[in-house]
């Protein structure tokens, strides 16, 4: 593992089912940065019964953005949370100009980790998803399969499917995506925040040489 001195501050950016949550988890544990998955706080939130739970719940079951206010306040927490010294993947985060405003005021972002992947394998991707109800490792039934099916590799946990991820919520999501986040591809360019592109190109590319991939180029600028 890297030590992490170099306090990372990186924005993994792409589409719905482009693989953030995959190659940010394991990013994590290889450079000993924390990540911060705004989708996994939100469905967390979900399970309670608050009415700010229900609030979120209605959006992204209809694969809409929460809004900003709230996104921001969330962020914001999780973010002063961070223990000093230690760096940081934001997954998911931000996905609007004004989250993107939001977040020059708490962090200087070094990169954007870019995740570039065609719509009809994000579509084939996403609903052979699955996810363990306890760790949150990701599964997909056809490529990325667990040895038991239903049944989380790493610690037996059951395997379940995203609500959003159903056909007619992962093509409002692509098409949130298009309108609402895709604009921050130039917004980052006009920062001058430098991009690492990863490329995906067929469904059963496996992860790790990608993150190695990733690894390399962020050492090979200085960023870890
Ligand atoms: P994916 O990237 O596969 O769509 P996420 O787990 O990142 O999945 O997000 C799931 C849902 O959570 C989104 O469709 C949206 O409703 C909500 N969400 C997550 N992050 C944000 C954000 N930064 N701004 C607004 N809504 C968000």
């Amino acid at each position: 593992m890297l030590t992490g001195e170099k306090e990372l501050k990186a924005v993994m950016f792409g589409p719905p089912g482009a693989g953030k949550g995959t190659y940010a988890s394991r990013l994590q544990k290889k450079l000993g940065v924390e990540t911060i998955a705004t989708g996994d706080i939100f469905r967390e939130l979900m399970k309670e019964k608050s009415g700010l739970a229900l609030k979120v719940k209605g959006y992204v079951e209809k694969g809409l953005l929460v809004p900003d206010d709230v996104v921001i306040e969330v962020l914001k927490q999780r973010l002063s949370k961070i223990p000093k010294g230690k760096g940081f993947i934001l997954d998911g985060f931000p996905r609007t100009i004004e989250q993107a405003k939001a977040l020059e005021e708490l962090a200087k972002i070094d990169v954007v980790l870019l995740l570039d992947v065609p719509d009809w394998l994000i579509i084939e991707r996403l609903s052979s998803r699955r996810i363990c109800r306890n760790c949150g490792t990701v599964y997909n039934t056809r490529f990325l399969k667990p040895t038991v099916e239903g049944v989380c590799d790493k610690c037996g946990g059951q395997l379940y499917q995203r609500s959003d991820d159903n056909p007619d919520v992962i093509k409002k999501r692509l098409q949130v995506y298009q309108e609402q986040s895709k604009p921050l591809l130039d917004y980052f360019e006009r920062k001058n925040v430098p991009f690492v592109v990863s490329k995906t190109t067929s469904l059963d590319q496996p992860p790790e040489p990608i993150v190695d991939r990733m690894i390399e180029e962020l050492k090979k600028r200085g960023f870890v």
